[in-house]
């Protein structure tokens, strides 16, 4: 029997009714024929919520602690399902994280999968039950307990897949898949039916959350395809993630960021250097690290470094380092006519003065003043895609 691998998101289970119609989805597939794993979100916005407590006791809370409660966000959620599958006359078993054999690295709050020992779904799969995994979660080889990052579900059901030899992974939100930008900024962006795992890798990297950076390396490491659907919206729509997918003339999307604090350091002598390691060991996410002039500079993605404030401290006395924060970052995803200069134009017409420019082979990025993020997005949009 083949094996399906399902994941909702956290919408898609935010309330008892949408579990139950949740619920409903995932029994309709088993009753296909199919073995089913299901991975689950914490419900709606519990994982913010969750993250505000910390911050409330704490503004830089300590990470192994903030992982014990941030998973607690999953828990509910897998009980939950497997309750309502129950309700409906079949079988099916929540696992944690740890029981479904996701090993990871320790880096708390941010881990990487490095081993998937699903023994346990396995055996529970041959007794004939729907198997419902905790997202974001594992168990790290010195036994702790790890999240993989904002939006982590989605590596759970990837690596989840490769473990079980599924050709495909079914990635449920409230979005028919992804769009050439988030069409709650550019609401006239278009549906992209299938996108190579380079574009989306780099358009997750650039900050689109509609599917997590880690779990589009995984599924290109494992050639498995990503099928992004709604959960509830019955459009038809999907968008497949595979490979081969030939690189367009035009951009393929446009991506914002906000939430960046820009760190730079006059020289690029031994001090950057112990400044970037202490980075990588704190765990703190950076993008776009680059030198010119003898000057180093990189963009601190603030929404995924818990711990910030600590760290902006440590960075500024012991490293000397600037920090200037309220940045966005608005990219420009493939293309092979060199987009930047029509990107520059573009934003100038509309005054939003980008302060930086980065241009790499597949991607051009503008860093610009926080505030001005979603009317670049939308401008540069019209100009490069729509
Ligand atoms: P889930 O909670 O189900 O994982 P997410 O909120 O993480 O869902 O991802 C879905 C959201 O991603 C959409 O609601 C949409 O606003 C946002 N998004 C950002 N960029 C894109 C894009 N290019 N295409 C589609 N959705 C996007
Ligand atoms: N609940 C986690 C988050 O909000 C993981 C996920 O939704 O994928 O980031
Ligand atoms: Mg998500």
């Amino acid at each position: 029997m083949s094996i399906v691998v399902q994941k909702y998101g956290g919408s898609s289970v935010a309330d008892v009714e949408k579990i139950h119609r949740v619920a409903a989805k995932v029994v309709a597939t088993r009753e296909r024929g199919h073995d089913v794993v299901v991975v689950v979100s914490a419900m709606g916005k519990t994982t913010d919520e969750l993250l505000g407590l910390a911050h409330a006791v704490d503004p830089s809370p300590p990470r192994r602690e903030l992982d014990m409660l941030l998973s607690t966000g999953e828990r509910i959620s897998m009980a939950l399902l497997s309750m309502a599958i129950q309700k409906r006359g079949v079988d099916a078993i929540s696992f944690t994280g740890s029981q479904s054999g996701i090993i990871t690295n320790d880096r708390h709050f941010d881990a990487r999968i490095i081993d998937v020992r699903p023994h346990r779904v396995e055996d529970e799969l041959a007794r004939g039950r729907v198997v419902i995994v905790a997202g974001y979660q594992g168990m790290s080889y010195k036994r702790e307990i790890t999240t993989l990052g904002r939006g982590g579900s989605d590596t759970t059901a990837l690596a989840m897949a490769a473990a079980l030899g599924a050709e495909h992974a079914e990635i449920y939100s409230d979005v028919d898949g992804v769009y050439s930008a988030d069409p709650r900024v550019a609401p006239d962006a278009t549906h992209l039916p299938e996108l190579s795992y380079d574009e989306m890798q780099e358009m997750a990297e650039s900050g689109a959350k509609v599917l997590h950076a880690k779990a589009v390396e995984f599924a290109r490491q494992h050639r498995i395809a990503i099928r992004a659907r709604s959960t509830f919206l019955e459009s038809g729509k999907e968008t497949v993630v595979h490979e081969g997918v030939e690189p367009g003339e035009q951009v393929r999307a446009v991506v914002g960021q906000k939430g960046l604090a820009r760190v730079s350091f006059d020289d690029g002598g031994e001090k950057v250097g112990f400044a970037l390691g202490h980075l990588r060991k704190a765990g703190v996410v950076s993008r776009d690290l680059r030198t010119a002039d003898g000057r180093t500079e990189l963009l601190v993605v603030t929404a995924q470094t818990p711990d910030w404030e600590k760290n902006a401290k440590a960075l500024r006395a012991d490293f000397g380092a600037t920090i200037e924060e309220g940045f966005g970052a608005v990219s420009a995803i493939g293309g092979a006519g060199d987009p930047a200069l029509a990107l520059v134009e573009t934003l100038a017409g509309e005054g939003l003065a980008p302060t930086e420019l980065i241009v790499t082979p597949v991607r051009v990025t503008v860093v610009l003043p926080e505030a001005d993020t979603d009317a670049a997005v939308r401008a540069a949009h019209a100009r490069l895609v729509g």
